[in-house]
């Protein structure tokens, strides 16, 4: 079984193609909680949404978030009320968080809200939280420490970012799914999709087994970098590098994963960098990693998997 590591946009868009390119009981999807949080009496849990809404099919693209062609009536109402419109949440969308606030309520595990609203979809591939416990990631900036949705939506990533941090992920522990793949040694490989290291991957990391079961790994963990040619494709990955003192290039992402990660996916791009991430250690396989049709998608999923098949931890 292959296990995937995924945070929202970048991490959906492997995922997608993995899973074309891998049975459902061949591939299992991690998806970050860190950006989860409360919002108008509801559990929001955006990267496991956009996961489920882009493997389902009905992902709004232009956004990244959300169901495409959703409706706002419920928005509507809540700006006519005087609520807090700065998170928006769509007429379809709002239907998933109900849902997920009311089985939680009724005690049950997110993974367990999870897989039901991704049966509802149609979904046949696993994607679980990486945690049922609650891991909120913590922005460390200038002017104070902030919950990432505050940081990302409602300052648009504008405060510079000193640091992270992840409350309740010490005594997090793996979600049931996860913690049985890596017991069963059933694992083949681990992929880091190419999204951000610092608020997607990190908080899955941060969850105490889960770095366990990497450090003692008979097998291969491989990153995709979520940056190209200097930039990241779509959000703060690449300003946050810059804010903490690194260079914003898919070599210091090799470096950040410096012993976590056997090989690193680069974009053709960045193909002078490959020789300086072997320097680190680290095998490279360099291809066209941007992700614009379906068909990169199942492509780049099918080279990561047979370049998976050829390393060794
Ligand atoms: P978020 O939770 O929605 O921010 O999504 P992720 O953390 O999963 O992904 C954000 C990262 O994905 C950004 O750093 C982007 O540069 C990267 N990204 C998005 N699309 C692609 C793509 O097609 N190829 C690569 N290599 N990176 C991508
Ligand atoms: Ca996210």
């Amino acid at each position: 079984m292959h296990v995937a590591f995924a945070g929202g946009v970048g991490g959906a868009r492997l995922a997608v193609g993995l899973a074309a390119a891998l049975a459902p009981d061949e591939l299992l999807i991690v998806v970050n909680t860190g950006d989860d949080f409360t919002h108008l009496g509801l559990r929001i849990c955006p990267d496991l949404d956009t996961v489920m809404y882009t493997l389902a099919g009905i992902a709004n693209p232009e956004t990244g978030w959300g169901i495409r062609g959703d409706t706002w009536t419920f928005m509507d109402g809540v700006a006519a009320e005087g609520g807090e419109t700065w998170f928006r949440i769509g007429d379809r969308d709002l239907e998933t968080h109900r849902t997920r606030t009311a089985a939680l309520a009724a005690g049950r595990p997110l993974s367990a809200a999870t897989a039901e609203l991704a049966a509802r979809l149609g979904i046949r591939h696993r994607m679980v939280p990486a945690s049922d416990d609650e891991v909120a990631t913590i922005v460390v900036t200038a002017t104070g420490r902030m919950p990432f949705q505050e940081y990302f939506v409602r300052r648009q990533c504008r405060p510079e970012v000193a640091g992270f941090e992840f409350a309740g992920a010490a005594d997090a522990r793996p979600s049931p799914a996860v913690a049985d793949a890596f017991a069963a040694g059933r694992v083949q490989s681990v992929v880091f999709c190419p999204s951000n290291p610092f608020v997607s991957i990190a908080p899955i990391l941060a969850v105490p087994a889960i770095r366990r079961f990497l450090e003692q790994r008979s097998f291969p963990v491989i990153a995709v970098s979520p940056i190209v040619g200097g930039r990241a494709l779509k959000g703060p990955a690449a300003k946050m590098m810059r804010e903490l003192g690194l260079p914003a290039t898919a070599s210091a992402v090799a470096g950040h994963y410096r012993g976590l990660v056997d090989a690193m996916v680069v974009d053709e791009a960045d193909r002078g960098e490959a020789d300086d991430i072997r320097r680190l250690g680290q095998e490279v396989l360099v291809t066209g990693t941007v992700m614009r049709s379906a068909a990169d998608r199942c492509r780049l999923a099918a080279e990561v998997i047979a370049f998976a098949g050829e390393l060794r931890p």
